[in-house]
């Protein structure tokens, strides 16, 4: 008689949860099932409020990279997130991300994050979700007011149930979020007036500001309106992301946590590191054909282009 086919296992869907179990859960940061360390950014970004640092927010775009920045984040003893782009998870998958990305959590001693960054509209985030993301951002920032309160309630009424802090944007952060060159100084800033309303009416749980910063490579040198990042500050109590931090020089980075950002994102340092290094080993091994080789050079720069900002952004020591 042969032997009946194994039941294909289902997903686990997104599931309600209890208001009780929510409130343990705030409490301890939501620790995902056989995952001891992964986390979600919520708790991670309370305590950067509270400790007046910030947890930065390091774009993988491999296993190289997620390898490597768990490294200096186990090296410096500090919180850390990773994230993805759409750009990037249609390269692989939100499954694969989200799959590499809790294994090395797992392996961690310290708190590690999966967040979603520009997340592309409503589905996007539930995928991520579903995936297994511990965090997402749907950025409406390209779109008008009301327009992206609306977009970005859809999306915190699914999330905020089930545990997961859902990042917003308001004002803009120029140049592209996944390639192309930026350029410093075209950017509208976020309006401390809208940011208020924004936050009641969406209750996103952290907010992305345009204070300046633009995402790519800097032809100019970029400056941080702190002026402006006070102002926001002022008004909101939930925690400020700074995007577009590449190139940015550490003293303003510094003063603008000192000013009330608590999560800062690095990209394209990260993808120059590591082309460095690669690039590096080539040009001096040309007849090699083994990606293991060039790829530990890589390695190396983004641990230390990482271990750095982790120092300078004060998260050094607070896993
Ligand atoms: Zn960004």
């Amino acid at each position: 008689m042969p032997s009946p086919q194994p039941k294909r296992q289902k997903r686990n869907p997104v599931q309600w949860v209890p208001s009780e179990e929510r409130a343990r859960r705030d409490r301890v940061g939501y620790v995902r099932k056989g995952s001891h360390m992964l986390v979600t950014t919520k708790d991670m970004l309370l305590k950067a409020q509270e400790g007046h640092y910030a947890v930065g927010a390091f774009n993988v775009e491999n296993l190289e990279f997620v390898m490597a920045v768990i490294a200096a984040a186990e090296e410096r003893h500090s919180p850390v997130i990773m994230q993805t782009t759409p750009g990037t998870v249609k390269y692989a998958s939100l499954d694969y991300f989200a799959a590499m990305c809790k294994v090395a959590a797992e392996a961690a001693s310290v708190p590690v994050a999966i967040h979603l960054d520009h997340g592309d509209g409503f589905d996007r985030c539930i995928q991520a979700m579903h995936a297994g993301y511990t965090s997402v951002m749907i950025d409406g920032s390209h779109v008008a007011f009301e327009d992206n309160i609306a977009l970005t309630a859809s999306v915190t009424k699914v999330a905020a149930p089930i545990g997961i802090p859902v990042e917003a944007e308001l004002g803009k952060v120029g140049g592209k979020e996944d390639d192309g060159p930026a350029v410093a100084g075209e950017n509208p800033y976020t309006d401390p007036d809208q940011a208020e309303e924004f936050v009641a009416r969406t209750g996103c749980t952290s907010l992305a500001v345009g204070v300046g910063t633009a995402h790519g490579v800097y032809k100019g040198t970029p400056h941080i309106e702190q002026g402006v990042l006070k102002a926001i500050r002022s008004r909101l109590d939930i925690p400020l992301v700074l995007h577009g931090t590449s190139g940015v020089p550490d003293d303003q980075v510094a003063e603008a946590i000192a000013n009330g950002i608590c999560k800062v994102n690095y990209a394209t340092e990260l993808r120059q590191a590591f082309t460095r290094g690669y690039m590096a080993y080539m040009a001096e091994n040309p007849d090699c054909f083994d990606p293991k080789k060039p790829s530990r050079p890589g390695m190396a720069e983004i641990q230390a282009v990482v271990a750095s900002h982790m120092d300078n952004l004060g998260s050094s020591n607070r896993a």
